[in-house]
């Protein structure tokens, strides 16, 4: 997916990329890309691209974005292969993390490979022109989810070899015991290590099960009956950034804790846990930052027609802590969720 321009990253209404229209009903493609993830590398035969640019005279801003189609290498009539597209890898960046992809910056058109005589790389319009970012965004959506998984898996790996390392590493005595003859004991015996293993369960864990939500509300949408469908597609609407952020924030957070319980073997590469942390730093970054979930469901989700999905995702929530208040091991917690959901509702009328 090339959304993103070194200018224009967050603001996607400001990308400069174009796409000049040809007299055979294709585009020739000008610009530049950042942070295309395997936007080059050698693991396939070709790569497409789907580029999103400006045909000269469009709308200013996102209305007049639209999508394209630039192969790496253009086809001949059987399909093979055939020449190289203007499209050049002009950089590659050095991350932190996520080290399995490569992360590219692109050049399109800039005229070093000249498909039938001429600079520009060869496009095709997908749908209508205009229409560019809500396609994106169709697959961003299911990207956003994709992340909240991600960011679920990397923080529930370092919570299991947290567990582990704690489970074998024996260091000092529990207080009280000042007989320097007894055994140490092992990490987890130590109340700091318990908080923080606990911790990292319950941020895992929830993110595993909001992400698993997620992903059932995907399916009953794609085959609800008429009448569940708009109730369904309200919670999915609502959830979406939550569903990206809330793991990509708290399970990072579960991972510096796993660092944490290791002590210093944490912060080496002998440990795996170094590495999970640096691959789940960017899950707050892209597909939408943090600060952008947040306009989102802030500034769209939950105000968008009159508050009906708010609304929904309180009666949801509401329906579950009632079904819970009669189980004697979680009516306490189902009072505690009740009593948030009163606030946030007054805060919506008061609002
Ligand atoms: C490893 C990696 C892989 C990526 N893969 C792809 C890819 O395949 N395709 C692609 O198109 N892009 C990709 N991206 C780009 C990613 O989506 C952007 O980095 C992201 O959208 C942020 O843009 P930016 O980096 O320009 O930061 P900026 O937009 O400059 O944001 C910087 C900071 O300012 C905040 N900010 C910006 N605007 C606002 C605002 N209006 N209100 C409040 N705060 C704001 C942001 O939240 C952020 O904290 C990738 C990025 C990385 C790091």
């Amino acid at each position: 997916m090339c959304l993103s321009e070194p200018q224009a990253g967050s603001s996607l209404a400001d990308i400069k990329t174009r796409a000049e229209p040809q007299p055979d009903g294709s585009y020739r493609v000008f610009g530049n890309k950042m942070w295309i993830s395997a936007g080059e590398h050698s693991l396939s035969e070709n790569i497409v691209h789907l580029v999103l640019a400006k045909i000269p005279g469009s709308p200013a801003g996102v209305k007049g974005i639209s999508l394209f189609i630039v192969p790496r290498h253009l086809l001949d009539e059987q399909g093979n292969c055939n020449e190289h597209n203007d499209v050049v890898l002009a950089g590659l960046n050095h991350k932190m993390g996520y080290r399995g992809t490569t992360n590219t910056l692109l050049n399109f058109g800039e005229g070093k490979y000249k498909p039938n005589g001429q600079a520009g790389a060869v496009a095709w319009l997908v749908g209508e022109p205009h229409k560019g970012l809500s396609y994106m965004f169709h697959m961003m959506n299911e990207a956003r989810i994709g992340v909240g998984l991600g960011a679920a898996a990397l923080g529930y790996t370092g919570y299991l070899h947290a567990l582990d390392y704690a489970r074998e590493r024996k260091q000092g005595r529990l207080p009280g015991n000042k007989d320097p003859h007894s055994a140490p004991v092992a990490l987890i015996e130590h109340t700091d290590i318990k908080r923080m293993l606990l911790a990292q369960k319950a941020y895992a864990e929830g993110g595993l099960a909001l992400n698993l939500y997620c992903a059932r509300l995907i399916d009953e949408q794609r085959n609800a009956l008429d009448e569940e469908l708009d109730r369904i597609s309200s919670l999915l609407d609502i959830l979406t950034p939550i569903a990206k952020s809330w793991p990509s924030q708290w399970c990072l957070e579960a991972n510096n804790l796993a660092i944490q319980v290791h002590g210093g073997y944490g912060y080496t590469r002998d440990y795996n846990v170094e590495q999970f942390y640096r691959d789940n730093r960017l899950n707050p970054i892209h597909e939408g930052t943090h600060g952008i979930q947040a306009l989102d469901l802030l500034g769209r989700k939950v105000v968008i027609n009159d508050g009906a999905n708010f609304e929904q995702l309180m009666a949801t929530i509401l329906q579950t802590s009632n079904a819970a208040s009669g189980d004697v091991n979680l009516s306490e917690y189902a009072s505690m969720l009740d009593a948030t959901c009163l606030t946030m509702e007054e805060c919506w009328f008061s609002h």
